[in-house]
């Protein structure tokens, strides 16, 4: 079955090399092209807005590592931070100064947020940020939003969205029936679930948590109130609100989320969760919030949480130097850059007459293969996904990578310059008629 336009020898072997010794051949499931069909590319280098592959050819990154990679690939001025930082020294296991300074941008960014604690991943920042609401609560259940991913967090893999979608599963095997039985799933920007839920649990319900904005599903923007009714609902049955800004932090704004939508009428989220930008292709995470439950942490307070590499000098050097170096600049940039291309995508796609629709966090967007607006997660799942695989494999042959899921976010960077842009839109023509 090789119906793409192309065939990617050394990535293949290499596929096969590691498919030999790695479940898949990938450390990370949507790596796959399983959604898609075909080969994943082995990246051997990147700059700016480029990839190079181990054949040799190029793409425009428009997946940006899932969204790190906010000033491009290899910044001059990250590099440099993290040269500096290697000098001296990979990991002390004791405090350092980058972990301090990094922790203060942070704050300083996000008004809620009082405190925050370092970690290597959102995952371990959602698993704990949850650990911590129901220390603090005194109470177990937690609800979700399906297609909201938080992470590989036992208690959060029901009707997870990203890989989760991208293949399909229900939720994962493996999570203890004990473990899933604490997580209510409802259905994204429902404000009567929401209602019902807490009518019927409220007394038990340590957390609610929500992606800030949705993009593991395809980008789907809480609507207008949604976010204001998790607040007041939470709040009314003294349970927390986590605002998981793990993709949509420092990127949509440089306050994340919040900075787009907050403040919030009746109040702003307990907890945040962010990741990828903050460690700027780098291990670090964080979780963070309100002063009070954060005292509730190890060593001040009884729940427990730590990291042999929480806080990596390294990282954090990545980090703060990615923070520091996201201008206002920076962010128009990503405006207009996200904003060329989603326009000239849904002009192509329009005058082909195929039915989509773009949806918008920020200078985050993706592009649904359905006429109609997606609000949640059986929306996005009826989106014609084959539509989207043929436009992929012709965006690629082209020599623009995009996610290789219909569930994903496009990622732009301040580093996609004019000639990487036009590459893109130069591509879309023959993509759209791939589509027909
Ligand atoms: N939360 C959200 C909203 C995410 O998008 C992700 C990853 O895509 C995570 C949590 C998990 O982060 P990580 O992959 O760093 O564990």
């Amino acid at each position: 079955m090789t119906a793409y336009p192309f065939e990617a020898p050394e990535s293949q072997a290499l596929l096969e090399r590691a498919a030999r010794v790695t479940p898949g051949g990938v450390n990370s499931p949507v790596r796959a092209f399983r959604a898609v069909g075909g080969t994943p590319r082995f990246m051997a280098s990147a700059q700016g807005p480029w990839l190079r592959d181990v054949d040799g050819r190029e793409y425009v990154d428009l997946v940006c590592s899932w969204g790190p990679m906010i000033l491009g690939h290899a910044h001059p001025g990250v590099m440099a931070a993290v040269q500096e930082a290697a000098t001296r020294g990979f990991s002390f296991g004791t405090p350092s100064e980058n972990e301090v300074a990094l922790a203060e941008e942070i704050v300083a960014r996000v008004e809620p947020v009082e405190q925050v604690r370092l970690v290597s991943s959102g995952t371990e920042a959602t698993m704990s940020a949850i650990r911590l609401a129901r220390g603090f609560t005194g109470r177990s259940k937690v609800v979700k939003f399906a297609g909201c991913y938080h992470g590989h967090v036992d208690a959060l893999l029901a009707s997870a969205g990203s890989g989760v979608a991208t293949f399909a599963l229900p939720d994962s095997a493996g999570v203890p029936a004990s473990s899933a039985g604490e997580t209510i799933v409802l259905p994204y920007n429902d404000v009567e679930a929401l209602e019902a839920a807490f009518a019927e649990h409220g007394a038990e319900i340590a957390a609610v948590i929500t992606e800030a904005a949705a993009g593991n599903m395809g980008v789907v923007p809480p609507l207008p109130g949604f976010t204001e009714a998790m607040r007041r609902v939470t709040r009314e049955h003294g349970a927390l609100l986590i605002s998981d800004e793990v993709m949509t932090g420092f990127r949509c704004s440089a306050a994340g989320w919040y900075g787009v939508e907050g403040p919030y009428d009746g109040g702003a989220p307990d907890l945040f969760t962010f990741g990828k930008v903050m460690g700027g292709g780098f291990p670090a995470a964080a979780f963070g919030g309100r002063a009070d439950v954060m005292a509730m942490l190890a060593p001040l307070g009884p729940v427990y949480q730590a990291g042999t590499l929480s806080g990596n000098p390294v990282a954090t050097a990545a980090g703060l130097a990615t923070l520091r170096g996201c201008t206002p600049e920076v962010y128009q940039r990503l405006a207009d850059v996200s904003s060329a291309i989603a326009t000239a995508t849904t002009q192509e796609l329009s005058r082909h007459g195929i039915p989509h629709v773009v949806q918008w966090a920020g200078s985050m967007f993706s592009v649904f293969f359905r006429e109609e607006a997606v609000h949640n997660y059986d929306d996005a799942k009826a989106q014609n996904s084959q539509a989207f695989s043929a436009f992929f494999h012709s965006m690629l042959s082209q020599g623009v990578h995009l996610p290789p899921s219909a569930f994903e976010a496009w990622f732009v960077s301040a580093a996609h310059d004019d000639a990487a842009v036009d590459k893109v839109v130069s591509a879309l023509p023959a993509a759209a008629r791939a589509v027909t």
